[in-house]
């Protein structure tokens, strides 16, 4: 029996997204499992480079003139950064087809615990919105960072810039999925699948997250006894008393009263205080004013959105079983799903999640090198010599790019990584760091003996190379 290899390759979205296709084979057999596409923004030139992506997996997917099926698209987490493109590219994945797609538990239809969630969630998204569309006809208001910051957190749910549109763009995402599919399947932790098409235990698929368990699923900091129904209603109440303070302020700009969100008994007389508001109103002394500041309050709720997301992400590892060799993707799972990991158990006769992560070869790195998105006491078990790390992340992004723009990636994290894989790291953008280089790269390190196992594919229409990285 020959070698059994798999060809990952990491699609330049051109700004913040994941799009990860991969091509298992051995002898005759062949399977093909496409992780996530999509890119953050709708514009027409996200879909522009979007649909050059599709195109080019279709190409892929074609052998001897005969288009065949995706084996297996995997959805990770309903994130428009991550599903996008099952929308701008329908047409064109309902041309190639897909045998089998992969979601998580939570997007079972029909599974009490799930719909409840989304539910939920869903009611949280239509309340920012709702705060969102109120800020943006503030005019006299410093709405400065606070209002960017929400609209962005709601860019990842690709909504509409009316409030209260439905379905979303990550929603279209799976429902065509479910059209295009032959076949779905809704993975638990602990389940192991095996790759369709190969021999029963050449390659296994291990299920770790997202969590079954509330408590992980939805805190950033789990262990506090926090059960997820008294977070999120926190959070809902939270948003309706935030939405009326801000009735009040918009709707009537002209009414003094109205510009107090808090209850009268806290307001004073200004005559009275002349004094203290003589300095708070002193020249120099404007950053220690509040008068915006319980606007921040939305974005706190924004960010628990956003984090309960990407904690929903399904994570796969892949033991190639023979070569003993790991592959681990962890879409953007944050801190609760990663710790729920120590819980999993895969019966008898599988590994441990600790073995799997000492075997790793290859990481998908978490929400694109994110500082809070990938554990340290999972990543220090990453210690296998040939370690790897593809990173998408493109810092042309100007959400990155921008003054006190997102920290992607993260400096001490991608430090970390960047040790703990002796430089080894390929980027969606392709900046590389100095020290490893793609070509000519330096013969004294690692990158040397790995550089016949990386392939740069320059298509037009996009930005970047597709960077191809061949274990074996
Ligand atoms: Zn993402």
């Amino acid at each position: 029996m020959g070698k059994l290899e798999v060809n990952v390759s990491m699609y330049p979205v051109g700004e913040l997204g994941d799009c990860f296709l991969l091509k298992f084979s051995q002898d005759d057999a062949h399977c093909s499992v496409l992780i996530d596409s999509g890119s953050f923004s709708n514009s027409k030139a996200s879909i522009a480079r979007l649909r050059v992506i599709a195109e080019d997996i279709k190409q892929k997917q074609t052998l001897v003139g005969k288009v065949n099926p995706i084996d297996v698209v995997v959805g990770t987490h309903q994130h428009n950064d991550h599903l996008s493109n099952f929308v701008h590219s329908k047409d064109i994945f309902k041309e190639i087809g897909m045998k089998n797609v992969w979601l998580s538990w939570l997007d079972e239809p029909g599974n009490e615990h799930a719909d409840n969630i989304a539910k939920g969630e869903r009611k949280l998204v239509n309340k920012l919105e709702e705060i969102n569309a109120k800020i943006s006809k503030i005019t006299n208001l410093k709405k400065g960072q606070t209002a960017q910051r929400i609209n962005e957190i709601l860019g990842f749910y690709g909504l509409d810039k009316q409030p209260k549109q439905n379905p979303v763009i990550p929603q279209y995402a799976l429902n065509n999925l479910k059209e295009i599919a032959e076949a779905i399947s809704y993975l638990t932790p602990g389940k192991v699948l095996s790759l369709p098409s190969f021999p029963e235990d050449a390659v296994k698929i291990y299920v770790l997250g997202p969590p079954t368990d509330n408590d992980m699923l939805f805190d950033i900091n789990p262990g506090k006894g926090e059960s997820y129904d008294e977070k999120l209603k926190t959070a809902i109440n939270g948003t309706d008393a935030f939405l009326s303070a801000l009735t009040n302020f918009s709707d009537c700009p002209c009414d003094e009263e109205s510009y107090f969100p808090f209850n009268e008994r806290y307001k004073m007389d200004p005559t009275e205080h002349a004094g203290a508001i003589g300095s708070y109103n002193l020249k120099g002394q404007e950053w220690r004013k509040i008068d915006d500041d319980w606007l921040e309050q939305a974005e706190r709720l924004a960010l628990y959105l956003d984090t309960y997301t990407n904690n929903s992400s399904l994570v796969l590892a892949f033991e190639m079983v023979q070569a003993e060799k790991v592959l681990l993707f962890v879409g953007d799972a944050q801190t609760g799903n990663w710790l729920s990991w120590k819980k999993v158990d895969f019966g008898a006769g599988n590994t441990s999640v600790s073995n799997l992560l000492a075997r790793t070869v290859l990481y998908k790195v978490g929400h694109h090198c994110s500082h809070n998105a990938t554990l340290p006491e999972c990543l220090e078990k990453m210690t296998h010599p040939e370690l790897v790390a593809m990173i998408p992340v493109d810092i042309t992004d100007s959400h990155i790019s921008r003054k006190n723009g997102w920290k992607m990636p993260s400096a001490n994290l991608y430090k970390r990584i960047k040790e703990l894989a002796n430089g080894r790291i390929l980027r969606m953008d392709g900046n590389y760091q100095s020290d490893c280089p793609i070509e000519g790269g330096h013969a004294d390190t690692n990158w040397g003996a790995m550089l016949s196992h990386v392939n740069m594919e320059k298509i037009a229409g996009l930005n970047n190379e597709i960077v191809t990285y061949k274990i074996y």
